[in-house]
């Protein structure tokens, strides 16, 4: 089995944590390449039920090593809290099974609070973030105003270093927000409650990776979001600050010489949205609601009700273009057995004429969604595990979904729980 990225193909909460969970018995490492912990992959085992943040999915499986890549938000804190409750679930975490690397820069304890008093200062123009303080540390990330996670084993520059950055970043506190400083003390509790925590994990896992390359090792790359919120790619400015496609993984990860053969896009049966921006094919009302409770719909990280809508073809295509997916697994089928008729978005119309292309960013608000209707199947699929035990009505929408996206449906879920998955090979 060679390497393989499980991405996003949408706006992410596809449910690529169960993805990972199931495809990591094939690999030997698990990667996160890029984000941080604002968002969730849900993944239900053995152990529980769990809503990783930061945590690679692959943590539960014996064997498998998991590695925080270095274009990964890296929040100390958050990562600390995230572990301890992993533990307490009984799963272990010992610097054999969890690979920090060096060359991951850290969320500064400022990044947050930037982040809120940034949402505060646009008031009703929010873009919706979940103050993670994402948006800043990668601004930051890329002004080089951080520190690299390796840098706590060099305790007197570091020191140096978090006090240049702490007198700079309190004159944006102080004088463009009007917040109180960053005292030195702050710092220093946060260094010791949670940076000397994860110290014993952070290595040269550039090194590790290499290494496991030349061994033949199997390596599965985790994305965060999905493709419509990538950095360039994506819905601009209602993306996300870091590149979620499956090409950035080589970079992020800390492999820049891997060569991803395997790309499984990870594709929801019906549309989901958290934040603002625009989402074309969004419904509203009764029709909404009902939806939104059948797939449990609420933010993993912030359990804000997500904004929901029927399977759109137009934006699913380019997401499985921009990723350069080989395969798709289609999530939450079972989801919409209460449905008699279901929609699917096949075109937009956009200045009155219908496309099927993925409008530029600015034009997607002026978009309409062009609808067409197939029949449901009306009858519960959870215990469903072979493809032609499904009902026609469910093969005839996978298999449309199929066409419309041009890429093969090779795994379809018909539940949260670890097996619930059809394996169409
Ligand atoms: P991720 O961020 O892409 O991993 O997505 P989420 O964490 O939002 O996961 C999707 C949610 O749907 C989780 O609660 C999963 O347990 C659940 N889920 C995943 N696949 C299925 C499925 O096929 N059917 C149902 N009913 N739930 C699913």
């Amino acid at each position: 089995m060679a390497n393989c990225a499980i991405v996003g193909i949408n706006w992410g909460d596809e449910g690529k944590g169960r993805m990972v969970d199931l495809l990591t018995q094939d690999y030997d490492v698990v990667v996160r390449y890029q984000g941080g912990g604002n968002a969730g992959h849900t993944v239900i085992n053995e152990h529980g039920k769990f809503a990783l943040h930061l945590l690679p999915s692959g943590i539960f499986r014996k064997g498998v090593v998991n590695i925080l890549g270095n274009g990964v938000a890296l929040d100390p804190e958050n990562l600390w809290i995230e572990m301890q409750q992993v533990m307490a679930q009984g799963v272990t975490l010992t610097p054999d099974n969890l690979k920090i690397s060096d060359r991951a820069l850290l969320l500064l304890p400022w990044h947050r609070l930037l982040d809120e008093l940034e949402e505060q200062r646009l008031a009703d123009k929010q873009f919706g973030s979940t103050k993670q303080g994402i948006a800043p540390f990668y601004a930051d990330k890329f002004a080089k105003k951080t520190v690299l996670a390796g840098e706590l084993f060099y305790p007197e520059q570091l020191h140096a270093h978090l006090i240049d950055l702490m007198e700079w970043k309190n004159l944006t506190l102080t004088r463009v927000y009007g917040a109180e400083p960053f005292t030195l003390e702050q710092l220093e509790n946060w260094l010791s409650a949670y940076c000397e925590k994860i110290k014993p994990y952070i290595c040269n896992t550039g090194a590790f990776l290499k290494s496991a390359q030349r061994d033949g090792k199997r390596i599965l790359f985790e994305a965060q979001l999905g493709s419509l919120r990538d950095l360039d790619y994506g819905i601009h400015p209602y993306t996300t600050s870091s590149n979620t496609l499956a090409a950035y993984a080589p970079i992020g990860s800390g492999l820049p010489s891997a060569r991803i053969d395997r790309v499984v896009g990870v594709v929801k049966a019906y549309s989901t949205c958290v934040g603002e921006g625009p989402f074309v094919c969004e419904i509203f009302g009764e029709e909404a609601r009902l939806l939104r409770d059948a797939g449990g719909e609420y933010g993993a990280k912030t359990g804000r009700p997500r904004r929901v809508g029927p399977i759109d073809l137009v934006a699913t295509r380019y997401g499985v273009e921009v990723q350069a997916a080989t395969e798709i697994a289609l999530t939450k089928l079972d989801v919409l057995s209460y449905m008699e008729k279901i929609p699917l978005c096949t075109q937009y119309e956009l200045s009155g004429e219908k496309t099927d292309q993925f409008p530029f960013p600015t034009a997607l608000a002026g978009a309409k969604p062009v609808i067409e209707w197939m029949d449901g199947w009306m009858c519960d699929l959870s215990d469903i595990r072979e493809w032609h035990e499904l009902p026609l009505a469910a093969r005839r929408y996978v298999e449309a979904i199929e066409e419309a996206i041009r890429c093969p449906i090779t795994y379809v879920s018909v539940g949260p729980e670890r097996d619930s998955m059809i394996i169409r090979k």
